[in-house]
């Protein structure tokens, strides 16, 4: 019986679950219809629905599958669709407009330092399905209705800050989402209103854990972080001063995401309303995750390139969710790289480093690890004027163009700037010269 309602009906089922604050019911259901047969069934459904759905009302796709003779109504996965894409660029021309299928009701924006920002429609009713099944997510890490949780998401066009406040107000926790703000102003907080679960990018709980490690910690049930890589050694250090187990959720910003569980190896993927696709995986089955969304009827997206490279992680897992995992990411397949929290790319360098001109076309961004913080050191060969100058100029130029990003982020201490001259000619060895090199290990 249970199966018949599920079909294609997963999400909603659980969203209204949630809304009646049985979430321990609509966690058991998603448990339940997380065996791969199920999700094949549910996905099948959905997929047919969505590519029916895009096909007839979508200017973008009804034309991409024009174009490439796609008929719709003969695929059953999205692998069948061969080479037809959804890039990140599509996003920017023809644009989003060209993807909506109803008047949208709500706008979320990836942020401006990997490129031009995107704009994501959504319904009400979609952000809102999306966030249920968020919460049955936490609810699954071990997050209950009776704990007290402070997220420090941020809060701006993007979705981070306000998909997990309505995700901790379905699971019907007390919750406080101030943003990203300040880690001595929460510190201060923390044990005045005796929050014990702890949400935030990954370089803000490492900045409140040192200064916990300073003037004591207080008792945590559990931290979740979000946005950027863990190493090892940053998740044993964040234990030791809190007391406590750490997990780690992944999600990009068009939408798909997964949590750990409990094993804390890999990320449970959303497979209610995502298939996830590896691209041409390498012999280890690294390649990069695409996905095809099944609850959006605003802005579907078929086969979206998220530039994030991983594996699905091959066995099952026995905490009870069959969905599949996805490893830690092991990169990008672009030139992205996460800083305090933030992916930047080459050009967003490049931009700032162009209105400095005490520097010279040639420099090169090293990212690496000092302790528990990421470092950028900028490396330039100057064209006049001396590295002091040139790093003021920069940092005013920075806050000028990315106050609310990277200029915040650094003020935060999520990351440190450092700059240095390299001598002229030293940083052009090869033909290609790197632009940002990363030396983090995961
Ligand atoms: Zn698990």
């Amino acid at each position: 019986m249970w199966e018949r309602a599920l079909l294609g009906r997963t999400a909603a089922t659980v969203s209204q679950l949630v809304n009646r604050r049985s979430i321990a019911a609509a966690h058991s259901l998603a448990a339940r219809a997380s065996s791969p047969a199920s999700v094949r069934n549910i996905q099948l459904f959905k997929l047919r629905r969505t590519l029916r759905h895009a096909a007839e009302h979508s200017p973008f796709y009804r034309e991409l599958f024009r174009s490439r003779g796609v008929d719709v109504a003969k695929v059953t996965h999205p692998s069948e669709l061969g080479d037809v894409f959804t890039s990140p660029g599509d996003l920017l021309e023809p644009g989003s407009d060209a993807f909506l299928c109803n008047p949208p009701q709500l706008i979320y924006e990836t942020t401006g330092t990997t490129r031009e920002p995107k704009t994501l429609y959504y319904s009400h009713q979609e952000v809102e399905d999306a966030a249920s099944l968020m919460a049955v997510g936490l609810y699954h890490v071990g997050i209950r209705p009776e704990h007290r949780v402070i997220s420090t998401q941020d809060f701006h066009y993007w979705t981070g800050g306000p998909w997990f406040a309505r995700a901790l107000t379905r699971l019907g926790c007390l919750a406080a989402c101030p943003g990203k703000i300040p880690i001595a102003d929460v510190y201060e907080r923390l044990e005045k209103h005796g929050y014990d679960v702890l949400i935030g990018d990954v370089s803000w709980i490492l900045r409140l854990t040192e200064l916990a490690e300073e003037r004591g910690a207080f008792p945590m049930r559990l931290i979740l972080g979000a946005a950027e890589g863990l190493p090892a050694s940053s998740r044993e250090y964040v234990e030791k001063v809190w007391g406590t187990k750490m997990y780690m959720c992944y999600g990009c910003s068009e939408g798909a995401g997964g949590m750990e569980c409990t094993h804390r190896h890999g990320y449970h993927l959303n497979e209610f309303s995502y298939v996830f696709e590896i691209l041409d995986p390498d012999p280890d089955g690294y390649g990069e995750v695409v996905f095809t969304t099944l609850d959006r009827t605003t802005m579907p997206l078929i086969r979206y390139r998220s530039g994030d490279v991983a594996r699905i992680v091959p066995e099952t897992c026995d905490c009870g969710i069959a969905t599949q995992r996805l490893s830690t990411l092991r990169g990008r397949s672009d030139e992205i790289v996460m800083l305090g929290g933030e992916g930047v790319s080459p050009a967003v360098f490049e931009a700032l480093l162009e209105e400095v001109p005490e520097v010279s076309g040639t420099w090169q961004a090293v990212i690496r690890h000092d302790e528990h913080q990421d470092v950028c050191e900028l490396r330039v060969e100057l064209q006049g004027g001396d590295i002091d100058a040139a790093s003021k100029r920069f940092l005013d130029v920075l806050r000028a163009r990315h106050a609310d990003t990277l200029w915040k982020n650094r003020e935060l201490g999520l990351f440190a700037l450092r700059f240095s001259e390299a001598p002229r000619g030293s940083l052009r060895t090869g033909r290609k010269l790197r632009r940002l090199v990363d030396e983090r290990q995961p």
